[in-house]
């Protein structure tokens, strides 16, 4: 306990915290007692100094009336005045005592201690006048002779009621002075004494009562400050024996354990929202009145290419510098109501449903912001009207010239044979477009719906891609082109429907053809990329533009330049499929007016 009370005093002390609750109950006390301590000692020295000064003036008052006495003959025979001044030593030295007789006019006539030639003025000193006047006169003031302050008793020396004479005597006060002093230093220890005690006392029972309300302080900071777990917010219970501090006490920690519970109640509803958020496909954010990010799910980051840290506390426009959004978020401010818009965020090519939505009394002020990326559905559904559209354009054209010749013919070119034969041989060529058109089309269903079995097989890369140029040699001689094989054969099997794996290669090179002026090259490869094969059809043709290279696998797509090369434009489209469904990979590069490069990939057989 003593080290408990050290510590305190110097805990306080050194923290300067004299705001300590024990510190403001032990200060009345300390200043009661040194305020009772002063007076007690002043009054006390007071009445010391006044009773021992009264003492010895008592005291000096029998000697000088004794000395008064025997003097007396001898002041009034002159012969003896000579040897008064040996008289008085006599006296002063019996008496232990300083004295000093003067006549009536104040002339020295007797000194123990100074030469009497030295003293004057004697007769106006007031002990002298008080003695002339009321027969014992009494002063105490600094003596030049002692060096200190002096008791000085006269009495005046009386023959036949008439006064002859005074006699004095002094002596220092300092006895008395240091007595007082040495009663006032006691006083100072005692007083110190008792201040340390009441120190120590009020240190004990303030720290026994204030034990408990230090816990309470040290939980309510804790809890305050966000530092607490809330699962061990119970193991901290105050427990006191202290009544009114115990009350408090119990309070507090049914106070602690209910915010235990509703901490535990709020963090589990808030992981929910939180796993909500993030799971969520589209992007959510919430913003408070003045347009600053509160929340954003990681959808929301990806969708438009920002992180957490860069959104929270910014505004809208500072983040997204879309004014679409900003609108959005303000009619929805202003309104107080849902507002709905569809948004194109350019740099991200993101085609988005937005809506707005107050929040209202869950969080006055604030928007909630969805974002649902419509990007995929929107190209679906761009593919599907182009899809539409070129499939009527591919049907109308053969269509078209069929029915031209189908009037030509009946408007009088049958009469004339040649011309007759000429144009149906023009209609069969129409027909057989149509019809491969037709076939190609149900082929692609079929591959698309899954309804093609694949016949899987182990066979050789170099064998595929030497299949696919037989087939195509002679077609890219006539049109003036080069082709050129690099396949190494040591290359592992790959596992293929080896006929629709050629119809793939096939559709590439006779791209390829198609593609490459006169004198072009055409490079088939294949090479090792493990755990795949990758095959390669290069040329170095019209190439693809930017715009288009994305596209070019999608069904009934063809470049504008193509539109004359009289293909289906579904080549590509049932060679992606094939290749997928053989665990492949298809993809193009190209540069304009440079040529092309076609790469897929197959896996290796085991
Ligand atoms: P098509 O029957 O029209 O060739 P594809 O699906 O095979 O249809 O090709 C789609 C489009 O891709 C073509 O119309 C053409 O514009 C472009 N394309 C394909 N291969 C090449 C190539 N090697 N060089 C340039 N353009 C090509």
């Amino acid at each position: 306990m003593v080290i408990g009370l050290k510590d305190n005093f110097f805990y306080i002390w050194k923290n300067g915290k004299l705001n300590d609750i024990r510190f403001q109950i032990a200060l009345p006390f300390i200043l009661l007692i040194i305020i009772v301590m002063l007076g007690l000692g002043l009054y006390i020295s007071d009445f010391l100094y006044n009773s021992l000064s009264t003492a010895e003036k008592k005291q000096l008052t029998s000697k000088v009336n004794l000395v008064a006495e025997i003097i007396s003959p001898f002041l009034i025979d002159e012969t003896f005045h000579d040897h008064l001044d040996y008289y008085t030593s006599l006296y002063a030295q019996q008496l232990e005592t300083r004295l000093t007789v003067i006549d009536v006019y104040g002339e020295v006539l007797g000194d123990s201690q100074v030469d009497k030639e030295s003293m004057n003025n004697i007769i106006e000193l007031p002990e002298i006048k008080e003695a002339k006047n009321s027969g014992l006169g009494e002063d105490i003031r600094y003596s030049d002779l002692l060096g200190e302050n002096s008791i000085y008793v006269a009495v005046p020396i009386i023959h036949e009621k008439e006064i002859i004479g005074f006699i004095r005597t002094n002596i220092s006060i300092k006895p008395i002075e240091n007595q007082i002093r040495g009663f006032q230093q006691s006083l100072v220890l005692i007083t110190l004494l008792v201040i340390v005690i009441t120190i120590l006392i009020t240190l004990w029972i303030s720290n026994t009562s204030m034990a408990p309300l230090q816990k309470l302080t040290q939980l309510a900071d804790m809890i305050s400050s966000g530092t607490m777990d809330p699962e061990s917010i119970t193991s901290y219970a105050v427990k006191s024996s202290n009544d009114e501090i115990s009350q408090l006490s119990k309070a507090f920690n049914g106070m602690a354990t209910q915010l235990s519970n509703q901490i535990k109640a709020l963090e589990s509803e808030r992981s929910k929202l939180v796993g909500i958020f993030s799971v969520m496909t589209d992007g959510v954010l919430i913003v408070d009145e003045r347009s600053q990010i509160q929340l954003i799910n990681p959808s929301a980051e990806t969708m438009f290419s920002i992180t957490q840290s860069d959104a929270i506390g910014n505004t809208l426009i500072e983040i997204f510098r879309n004014h679409q959004i900003q609108e959005l978020w303000e009619q929805c401010n202003t309104t107080g109501e849902a507002q709905y818009a569809t948004l194109e965020i350019i740099p991200q090519r993101l085609y988005l449903q937005g809506v707005a939505t107050p929040l209202g009394q869950s969080l006055p002020g604030s928007t909630l912001l969805l974002f649902q990326n419509l990007t995929h559905l929107r190209k679906l559904e761009t593919m599907r009207k182009d899809f539409v559209s070129n499939i009527s354009h591919e049907l109308r054209t053969p269509l078209a010239s069929l029915k031209a010749l189908t009037e030509t013919l009946q408007e009088g070119a049958l009469d004339d044979p040649p011309a007759a034969k000429r144009f149906l041989q023009r209609m069969e060529t129409e027909v057989d477009s149509l019809s491969l058109m037709v076939s190609e089309l149900l082929e692609l269903s079929r591959i698309e719906s899954g309804r093609v079995p694949l016949r899987m097989g182990r066979i050789h890369p170099c064998t595929v891609i030497k299949g696919a140029i037989e087939r195509l040699i002679l077609q890219a001689e006539r049109a003036g082109l080069e082709i050129e094989i690099k396949c190494d054969d040591k290359i592992p099997d790959i596992m293929a429907d080896s006929i629709r794996l050629e119809q793939v290669l096939v559709n590439l090179i006779h791209n390829a053809i198609k593609f490459t002026p006169q004198g072009g090259v055409i490079q088939i490869s294949g090479r090792l990329a493990h755990p795949d094969v990758q095959f390669c059809v290069e040329d170095n043709g019209v190439g693809i533009s930017r715009e288009d290279l994305p596209r070019i696998f999608e069904r009934f797509y063809k470049t504008d330049r193509a539109r004359s090369s009289g293909g289906t434009g579904l080549g590509l489209a049932i060679a992606r499929h094939t290749v997928e469904m053989h665990g492949g990979k298809i993809w193009a590069k190209s540069i304009q007016g440079k040529g092309s490069q076609f790469y897929f990939i197959i896996p290796l057989a085991d």
